[in-house]
């Protein structure tokens, strides 16, 4: 499979993973191992727990690294349907995540290009591949329609 078909796969799956919490800003991610497995997923839960960090990206993460028993992700892949915000953006640059693919752009709070560039900050010691837009449309409509 080529890449941008492997990419757009991983983000159907975080599209189907952003749906299932109702009242949150629908936001679905996903880390795979450097195989290729799924090792987590989440969405946003700051509803549903009131944890202001409960992001979908910082809940895989932690559970990617449970799975793992392991801190550093330094062979795996964040897929996301959002652009991450600055905390999602520097918890992915702490846990040494190597690729990231994300769907929509968030102009007003996006950390990956958008507001802020810290997955590709020269000051700090990691530095990820990134891969943004992937199946933009179908991830802003998501979006969208929530906050119609
Ligand atoms: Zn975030």
């Amino acid at each position: 499979m080529i890449r941008r078909e492997r990419h757009e796969l991983w983000m159907r799956r975080a599209l189907s993973v952003a749906s299932t919490s109702p009242s949150d800003v629908p936001v679905g991610a996903i880390v795979l191992g450097p195989d290729g497995a799924e090792l987590s997923a989440a969405g946003n839960e700051r509803e549903l727990t009131g944890d202001p960090t409960a992001h979908a990206e910082i809940l895989a993460l932690r559970r990617a690294a449970a799975v793992r028993g392991e801190w550093r992700l330094e062979d795996c892949t964040l897929v996301v349907t959002l652009e991450p915000c600055t905390m999602c953006a520097g918890a992915l640059v702490l846990a040494r995540i190597a690729t990231l693919v994300f769907g929509a752009w968030e102009p007003k709070t996006g950390a990956v290009g958008s507001l802020f560039d810290v997955v590709r900050d020269p000051r700090l010691n990691h530095r990820p591949e990134v891969y943004g837009g992937v199946l933009e449309p179908e991830c802003a409509q998501l979006m969208r329609d929530f906050f119609r």
